[in-house]
């Protein structure tokens, strides 16, 4: 039986962390952190992330402040604010939620956010400052995976850690988190050959693909440590259910540690996005 890593209990002691820095900065400044979290159109699982996030900035000590566009915002508009928010002491980090809806341009909304305020760690600054190694504001769900790599195996050094996938927001920092801990990584992708192969020799697997249960036990060596960053919602007898990418049950019998879906990487992203509007609050405030 695999140890089952509860990415909600090691969120949870985060987010509390982050609760006492909150206090702190409180205490020594008069103000508390600031997260904005910019919502455009209404796509139903936007909302229920930007709800989650809001919620739990609540909990954490932060003061969320909520933005909501219309589907037809103009990109003039959503850069106008995006402006007045890096303009606005009061906010020290900005999310907005991505994806957009088609006439707005992520990557020119991406680039426009303030690097000391990109709590999504996405700006082209702070994706170069991950890969030369001084990164401050890092991309929330693959920090939220090695935090869990880190409690669950400790010192990452030397083992062989396959990802799946190769987003810029999931696989491809993923990869960069895990060389800087010093671990031999391969990235598999859709155009790779024997992605199987290559992630049956691995100490780590990070699924990150967006395919229902793609990754089965012919996948895994038995004792490898398995996380599981896929979301996908399916309807199973008509009633709505989330699956990973991996099948559960099936590698969780060999599996040395593995990530339930519901309740693993997704509270550890949320939690991590707390823990970087910290960061940057504390970096702003500090000069
Ligand atoms: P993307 O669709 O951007 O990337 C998917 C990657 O998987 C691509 O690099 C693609 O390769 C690769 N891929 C697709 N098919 C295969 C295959 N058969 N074999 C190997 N690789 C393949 O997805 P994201 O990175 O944004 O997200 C991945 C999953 O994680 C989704 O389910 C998403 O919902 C979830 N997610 C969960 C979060 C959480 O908080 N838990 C946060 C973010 C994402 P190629 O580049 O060649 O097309």
């Amino acid at each position: 039986m695999a140890h089952i890593i509860d990415g909600k209990q090691i969120a949870a002691d985060l987010v509390a962390d982050v609760a006492a820095g909150a206090q702190a900065i409180y205490a020594a400044h008069g103000v508390k952190p600031g997260l904005a979290v910019v919502l455009v159109g209404e796509d139903p699982a936007s909302q229920v992330y930007v709800r989650n996030k809001v919620a739990r900035a609540t909990e954490a000590g932060l003061n969320s402040i909520e933005h909501k566009l219309p589907v037809d915002t103009t990109q003039a508009t959503l850069n106008a604010l995006v402006d007045e928010l890096n303009n606005d002491p009061a906010v020290h980090g900005i999310l907005v939620q991505l994806p957009l809806p088609a006439q707005l341009n992520e990557e020119e909304i991406i680039a426009r956010i303030a690097p000391h305020k990109d709590v999504d760690g996405f700006h082209p600054v702070n994706v170069g400052e991950l890969v030369v190694g001084n990164a401050s504001l890092v991309p929330c769900t693959p920090q939220g995976c090695l935090i869990m790599l880190q409690k669950t195996l400790g010192d990452l050094s030397g083992k062989h850690a396959v990802v799946i996938g190769r987003s810029n927001i999931v696989g491809k920092p993923m990869a960069m988190l895990l060389l800087h801990a010093n671990c031999t990584v391969t990235i598999v992708h859709s155009r790779t050959r024997n992605a199987e192969a290559l992630c049956k020799e691995a100490d780590i697997v990070v699924a990150a693909v967006g395919r229902a249960e793609m990754v089965d036990a012919a996948w895994i060596k038995p004792g490898a440590t398995v996380i599981d960053v896929g979301i996908n919602v399916t309807e199973i007898d008509g009633k709505r259910k989330l699956l990973g990418d991996v099948n559960f049950a099936d590698v969780e019998p060999l599996a040395y540690a593995i990530t339930p879906v519901p309740g693993g990487v997704g509270p550890m992203t949320i939690a991590c996005l707390m823990n970087n509007t910290l960061i940057a609050a504390r970096n702003q405030l500090a000069g």
